[in-house]
């Protein structure tokens, strides 16, 4: 699987988080109780200026009363007549709430509760005044005829008005006169002047107040509505964002981004010690061939059934979602390995017959995601989760199953990881090895079993890495191959031989041809026979000193392209052997159509006792049967003496083995060559040899790599 950026997937969680729910409910308040208590302020104020500039006039009277009485003194009665010159009702009580003077009669101390105070030409209100709390200030009578001190509540007083007066709308009046009593304390605080007065309310007055408060309130549930808009537009907003960012557009389902930020919550959290997860990758095998022979659209449409089916087969907080391409991630729940296999299994089984004529594969690699327990044996939460880790862990375990045509389930266990870090580490390193020449051709000779002469040389890769060290050929080739990247190789190769093979040329040995290994990933290329052709000739080699090996599982490709280049190779003047004759099954049909030179016995027919048994007659057969095709024969991985004189008697043309010798630098197979007359002591030219030859790692090296 292509790793999904972790960037990607943080920033697709900032924008379905922005403005979360709550964060909106909180500001909306906010917002709400601010304008709201500013609007009460202002108001208030506006009112309260309104209500003084009406009331001022009699405030100033009230209070030029107060101070004239002040200033009297406590015997000058003629202080009254000049108070009662003024026409309206007062009263002065003492500190202990006692009235001592009312409307300029003294009443020697009347102890407070009820009095009777004539406050209007159609009738009496009835006041009740508590003396104790008395401040100095303004105050009103409510409906039950109490004085309430009011310091410029003038929304209550308004409605009080209202209430009170049956100044109504269509009513034929058009203003009523409110009574107010206004208090001062005198005397240092010792008494207090209580004086009557009046507010003329008109109509238009009432109806400025009462639009001036809807106005208000039309404002604040403006700013309300324009709030709660606002949160449910970002709620659905939000809703949209995560429809979108985690629908997957071929299924229509969960996607991989859905699956990854869900399901890493979802493991994160605290769980029963008995009940475990599972991550897994489902991958429908095939899907691009099915693509290629039906449609993309029918394609797709499989890819849809699998994730119903897949969301069918799974319970409460397990999950499904299509990851890409062909390929499903899983989390499910299971108490024991061998249930998870079986539920797995029978998840398969279903999606196998989702096609009518079809009977489809499914490769599933599973990881299970460990429970840590703490000393009680209960499960932790585990903040070290990361489930692209997880998914990619299954991947690994599922990219196992490859080569398998059968529906299978495969477990993700460590090694494999470690395996995973070494392909990474060879492809990572495929460039540089080559650009730094870090890799070494070996040769291994192969000589005639009759006369014990050399007559052919294999030549074999070795990395000689000066960071990870001396690598043999079946720790870096097949990754390398399996990932496209063999051709690069086999032209180091080509190149290298052809230059070695020209240089011995040059020094007077009596060269015989070198083979090299030709993946058959190479062979898909049509121009294969002359890119080897043209880079044998830019060395100056001879072609006929240059041997290609073909690898059986090169057989079963294109096998009309496979001719054709067999065809041009030997055109050209290289002569091509099958290489690991025997340990495949299509072998004999190969031999059929393909014109080879040489065929190369594998090494598994010379494991083992071959005297008297059926191997005997196999390979007795088999090299008869080259010699009939006009095809020369190499047994491979020859160890022993009877092996070699058993080969020697059914004709076999050449043995490379290490009977005769194991694989070797050019330096030291050089000494293995013949040197024509002349040549032998030509210390130049084995200098100039030894120039193309790379850097001779140490012998040690070289007896553990064998
Ligand atoms: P191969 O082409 O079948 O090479 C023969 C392998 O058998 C060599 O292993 C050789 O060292 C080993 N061998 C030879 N005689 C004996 C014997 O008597 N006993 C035992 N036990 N082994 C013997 P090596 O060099 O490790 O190569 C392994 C494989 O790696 C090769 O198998 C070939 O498939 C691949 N390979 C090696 N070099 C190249 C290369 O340059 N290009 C490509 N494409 N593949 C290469
Ligand atoms: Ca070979
Ligand atoms: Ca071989």
């Amino acid at each position: 699987m292509s790793k999904t950026p972790k960037r990607k997937k943080n920033k697709v969680l900032k924008i379905v988080k922005k403005n979360h729910i709550w964060v909106t409910i909180a500001l909306c308040l906010i917002i709400a109780i601010v304008s709201d208590t500013f609007i009460a302020i202002f108001s208030s104020t506006i009112g309260t200026f309104v209500f003084n500039s009406k009331i001022g006039d009699e405030y100033d009277a009230v209070s030029y009363m107060a101070q004239m009485y002040e200033f009297s003194s406590e015997d000058d009665d003629s202080i009254f007549d000049f108070l009662n010159k003024d026409g309206r009702s007062y009263f002065i009580t003492d500190n202990h709430g006692k009235v001592i003077y009312q409307n300029g009669e003294n009443t020697m101390g009347t102890t407070s509760g009820t009095f009777v105070l004539p406050i209007t030409s159609e009738g009496e209100v009835k006041v009740k005044v508590y003396l104790d709390n008395i401040t100095e200030g303004l105050f009103v009578p409510d409906e039950d005829g109490e004085l309430v001190f009011s310091t410029g509540s003038i929304f209550t007083y308004a409605f009080r008005v209202w209430e009170q007066t049956n100044l109504q709308v269509g009513s034929k009046k058009t203003s009523v006169d409110l009574p107010l009593w206004i208090a001062i304390d005198v005397k240092d605080g010792r008494q207090t002047f209580y004086a009557k007065t009046g507010y003329r309310m008109s109509f238009s007055d009432v109806a400025f107040l009462l639009i001036f408060i809807l106005l208000a309130l039309l404002l604040v549930g403006c700013i309300i509505v324009l709030l709660l808009v606002n949160m449910f537009s970002t709620l659905i907003y939000q809703r949209n964002m995560s429809k979108v960012f985690f629908t997957d557009p071929i299924t229509r389902g969960h996607n991989w981004m859905w699956f990854s930020v869900r399901g890493e919550q979802l493991l994160k959290k605290r769980r029963s010690a008995a009940v475990s997860y599972a991550v897994l990758d489902l991958v429908f095998v095939k899907y691009r061939n099915y693509c290629v022979c039906h449609s993309v659209v029918e394609g797709e449409e499989m890819l849809y059934k699998v994730d119903r089916i897949l969301n069918e087969s799974i319970g409460k907080k397990e999950m499904a979602a299509h990851y890409a391409s062909a390929n499903f991630a899983l989390l499910l729940k299971f108490k024991d390995r061998e249930e998870l296999k079986a539920r797995i299994q029978q998840i398969i089984n279903k999606l196998e017959t989702i096609g009518k004529d079809h009977k489809f594969t499914f490769h599933v690699g599973v990881y299970v995601v460990e429970n840590i327990k703490d000393a009680k044996g209960r499960a932790v939460k585990r903040k070290d989760i990361d489930i692209e880790r997880e998914y990619n862990n299954a991947c690994t375990a599922r990219s196992t199953l490859e080569d398998s045509d059968e529906s299978a389930i495969a477990f993700f266990d460590e090694n494999l990881l470690e395996e995973q870090k070494w392909i990474d580490i060879v492809m990572e390193h495929r460039r540089s090895a080559i650009e730094n020449e870090e890799y070494l051709i070996y040769y291994q000779p192969k000589y005639d079993p009759k006369t014990n002469k050399l007559r052919g040389v294999e030549a074999l890769i070795r990395w000689n890495s000066p960071e990870l060290g001396f690598k043999s050929p079946g720790t870096f080739i097949p990754i390398l191959e399996k990932n496209g990247f063999i051709q690069d190789i086999d032209h180091y190769m080509i190149t290298h031989v052809a230059r070695a093979q020209k240089a011995w040329l040059d020094a007077g040995y009596e060269c015989v041809p070198a083979s090299v290994n030709v993946s058959r990933a190479h062979f898909i290329e049509d121009d294969l026979a002359e890119q080897i052709r043209d880079a044998v000739d830019a060395e100056g080699c001879p072609r006929n000193l240059l041997e290609i090996e073909l690898t059986e599982s090169a057989f079963f490709d294109d096998k009309k392209a496979l001719i054709d280049t067999i065809l041009k190779l030997k055109e050209y003047g290289f002569m091509v052997s099958m290489d690991d004759f025997g340990s495949g099954y299509s072998s004999l049909n190969s031999l059929k159509d393909m014109p080879l030179d040489i065929l190369k016995l594998d090494a598994e027919f010379f494991r083992g006792d071959i005297n008297g048994g059926r191997g005997e007659i196999v390979i007795s057969k088999a090299i008869s049967l080259a010699k009939s095709l006009n095809m020369l024969t190499v047994a491979e991985g020859v160890e022993f003496k009877e092996q070699v004189d058993f080969l020697a008697e059914k004709g076999c043309d050449m043995i490379q083995g290490y009977f005769f010798a194991k694989p070797m630098l050019g330096e030291e197979y050089a000494d293995k060559m013949n040197r024509k007359e002349g040549f032998e002591d030509s210390k130049e030219e084995k200098a100039k040899v030894e120039e193309t030859e790379e850097e001779k790692p140490e012998e040690q090296a070289i007896l553990t790599e064998n």
